[in-house]
């Protein structure tokens, strides 16, 4: 088995990410966390610190390599036990970071993981996206959004363009279905005043396939967006 320094050694390698010790070391902590939350809570799938290191970590900090990320607010919507918003804030920690999860529980361990890493300006928003996205302090606020592992894209987009701000970014992180899921998602992005930018198609040292979909808000989101909690999901937009 690979020490923990060696997996992540292949993931800055491949990503050609330059980050600093102390950077190295509160990554190397993070997934130290995650390893004991998970012995206690099963947050994470992995069992061992290399398969967290080039599953999660790796796929988290995939877009560093290829695109860069607007300055300002990031929100990491359905953070789960803080992946991909806590790597991604380690290695750009000028970034303002939001952390959704309707999940207590993983809340709690994320005000854990924030303390003792030394998170600056980090925020935890528990609670459903639905009613973050109708709050008027989060509503069309963000330069960047991201989620990963939550919901279908088609159910995503209500959730996740309302807080998006006009000209801002939402970054979906899928797997090797993900152009299928577009596809399906294609009047909800409309609808929620998005578009289609790019997309990227790649693999993660495990071998798994993955697509990253950025899409762009172009126009208001209508007022009528996200629907009340459950209904997203009940009644996906445009199916
Ligand atoms: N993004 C993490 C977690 C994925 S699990 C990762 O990649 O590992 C999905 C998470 O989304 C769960 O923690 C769940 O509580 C949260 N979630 C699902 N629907 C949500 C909603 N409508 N509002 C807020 N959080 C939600």
């Amino acid at each position: 088995m690979e020490k923990p320094e060696e997996s992540l050694e292949k993931v800055t390698d491949g990503l050609g990410l330059e980050i600093s010790k102390s950077q190295k070391e509160q990554l190397l902590w993070y997934i130290h966390l995650l390893l004991e939350g998970l012995n206690r809570q099963r947050l994470v799938g992995e069992k061992s610190g290399a398969a967290l290191i080039e599953k999660h970590l790796y796929d988290s900090l995939y877009p560093l390599k290829i695109w860069s990320f607007p300055p300002g607010c990031l929100l990491d919507l359905g953070t789960g036990a803080g992946l991909p918003g806590i790597p991604l804030k380690i290695c750009l920690p000028k970034l303002k970071l939001y952390l959704v999860d309707a999940n207590r529980r993983k809340i709690n361990f994320l005000r854990r993981v924030a303390a003792e890493l030394a998170l600056s300006e980090t925020y935890l928003l528990p609670g459903r996206a639905e009613k973050w996205g109708r709050d008027p302090i989060y509503r069309e606020k963000f330069n960047c959004l991201v989620s990963r592992a939550v919901a279908r894209a088609v159910i995503l987009v209500e959730l996740a363009l309302p807080l998006v701000k006009i000209g801002g970014d939402l970054l979906m992180y899928k797997g090797k279905n993900g152009l299928n899921e577009i596809e399906e998602a294609r009047t909800a992005i409309r609808l929620c005043g998005g578009q289609m930018e790019k997309y990227w198609h790649y693999y993660l040292p495990t071998g798994e396939e993955r697509t990253l979909f950025l899409i762009k808000k172009t126009g208001p989101t209508p007022e009528a967006y996200p629907r009340r909690i459950g209904k997203p999901a009940q009644k996906p937009l445009g199916l």
